[in-house]
């Protein structure tokens, strides 16, 4: 692979990088076209953040409506290269509609767990595309404990973030196709909203690979974190000097995929933001919402809250001079606005959070493997 075969690829999504993923065969391949999506240049909604070189990667244009479609593209598809035939995985939201779009691509049964005020959309979508879907009266860390509990009970596969390592490899493919975008600059600065990380912790390892083949140098974007006010274990962890992040009580944001207490790849996202010289920023949610009117009147369209989070982080961090005027700039949006209602009131009933009910009452509905 070089920068001459990848440009001569001109279909395929993500697969475009097919040599730098873990999928082996493409009968395995459940494609519904997710990646290679646009990074447009925003030069009227950068000049009100006070920036002369912002582009958004307009992840929201994925198949599922957000940049959860390329973990889950490549995880599902691995999973069940490997004979995988259940998938299980909690989700704040929209990675649970896309694994559960993405099961029915690959032909393997999936288990979705998620909080009980988890996006109407996502539930939908979970229900429309025939995966089981449990609604749980807790957090997605508590969600992630029920799904351990039915991949150790019933023998399906954990597809949680970074218990596997294959979702990743999926979100580094935005770190790929940024550098392709720029002609194999990196920009200065990459803002990111920051639940699980993954992107983040994506995002680095793909700069790497592309230096050890030669196709970009040794310069890094600075990487900036951007959390909810009401949930930023890794702004605490970063501003405190902590390798790691301890989980956040009382998580509490509008913006539910940055609803996330505690990350398993804490310790990555954070080395990321500190090698690369970024930071971690909070904004309250009244910003966010503010901001994703903004971002609507200056031609975004409608954007999710966790996008509008980071350009109300990206706009704190161009006041505070972490991020500079004429630096090039890549601000991410990560999903649709369009999955961020509120659940319906005809949602199934939420499960208690209970582990002695989730055995007796949860897991014998679901029989084995
Ligand atoms: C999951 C999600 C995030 C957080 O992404 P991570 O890589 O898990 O930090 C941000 N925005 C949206 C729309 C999401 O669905």
């Amino acid at each position: 692979m070089n920068r001459e075969s990848i440009a001569t690829r001109r279909s395929g999504g993500l697969w475009r990088w097919r040599e730098l993923l873990p999928v082996r065969r493409w009968e395995h391949v459940a494609y519904l076209g997710e990646g290679d999506i646009p990074l447009q240049r925003a030069p009227r909604f950068g000049a009100s953040l006070g920036l002369s070189n912002l582009a958004v990667k307009r992840e929201s244009l994925n198949p599922t409506g957000s940049f959860k479609a390329r973990g889950m593209a490549v995880a599902v598809s691995r999973a069940a290269e490997l004979g995988a035939k259940h998938l299980v995985a909690p989700s704040a939201g929209n990675a649970g509609g896309a694994l559960a779009s993405y099961a029915a691509a690959a032909g393997v049964r999936a288990t979705v767990i998620m909080p009980s005020d988890s996006p109407a959309a996502n539930q939908v979508e979970v229900l429309v595309t025939g995966a089981d879907l449990l609604l749980l009266d807790g957090l997605i860390s508590d969600c992630g404990r029920l799904a351990r509990l039915i991949a150790e009970e019933t023998g399906a596969f954990d597809l949680s973030t970074l218990k596997e390592p294959y979702r990743v490899e999926g979100k580094k493919t935005m770190g790929l196709e940024i550098a392709e975008q720029l002609d194999w600059r990196l920009p200065d600065a990459i803002v990111y909203p920051t639940g699980g990380g993954t992107g983040v912790v994506g995002m680095w390892k793909a700069f790497a690979e592309l230096e050890s083949m030669g196709l970009v140098g040794s310069e890094r974007p600075r990487m900036f974190c951007v959390q909810a006010e009401g949930c930023a274990p890794i702004v605490r962890a970063f501003q405190e000097g902590s390798r790691f992040a301890s989980s956040w009580q009382n998580a509490s944001t509008a913006a539910s995929g940055l609803r996330v207490p505690g990350a398993v790849g804490d310790f990555l996202i954070l080395d990321a933001i500190r090698k690369s010289g970024g930071a971690a920023v909070a904004v309250p949610d009244a910003d966010m919402l503010e901001m994703q009117r903004r971002m609507g009147s200056l031609g975004l369209g409608y954007v999710s809250l966790e996008t509008a989070a980071a350009a109300a982080g990206l706009e704190a961090l161009v006041e505070s001079g972490l991020v500079r005027r004429d630096d090039s700039v890549a601000l991410f949006d990560t999903g649709s606005g369009f999955k961020s209602e509120p659940p319906p009131s005809a949602a199934p009933q939420a499960i208690p959070n209970d582990e002695t009910f989730w055995r007796e009452r949860v897991l014998p509905g679901l029989g084995r493997g």
